[in-house]
């Protein structure tokens, strides 16, 4: 059902663990699919110079939220608002339909920790398009 990228990422997940003091912190969850996740980043000078990540739920969502602060790292703010759920399922070479919303997660995760950042230094958070926002809710309990 998963890639061997994915199955890497839940066995030995990137990035886990909580930074001190972090600049932005995003907590995200999906109560149909009991995935929890909270992301952290580390910001200088607009750049996310470090992002760990604490996730309870199913493969897919750990593996997501390990691939997504991978591929923040050493990201500009702009560049790692614009990171989608589905460069992040790319990159861990596909996710299967019904895991998807789990991917959605590790975005929605960064976005708000991005905020989060924004906010506690004064600025306008960003929008979060809601493209997706309809997948919400629809998918079937995610066990795994
Ligand atoms: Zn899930």
């Amino acid at each position: 059902m998963y890639s061997e990228t994915v199955m890497d990422h839940f066995k030995n997940p990137r990035n886990v663990g909580e930074i001190e003091n972090p600049d932005g912190v995003g907590e995200v969850g999906n109560p149909v699919c009991g995935d929890i996740m909270k992301i952290f980043l580390k910001i200088e000078n607009n750049i996310v110079v470090d992002a760990k990540f604490k996730t309870f739920g199913c493969g897919a969502a750990i593996a997501s939220s390990s691939m997504a602060t991978e591929l923040v790292r050493g990201k500009s703010l702009e560049d790692a608002w614009k990171l989608s759920n589905k460069a992040v399922a790319e990159a861990l070479d596909g996710l299967p339909p019904i895991k998807m919303h789990c991917s959605v997660l590790a975005e929605e995760g960064i976005h708000k920790a991005i905020n989060d950042y924004r906010v506690k230094h004064g600025l306008e958070p960003w929008q979060e398009s809601s493209s997706h926002s309809h997948e919400h809710g629809e998918d079937p309990v995610c066990q795994q």
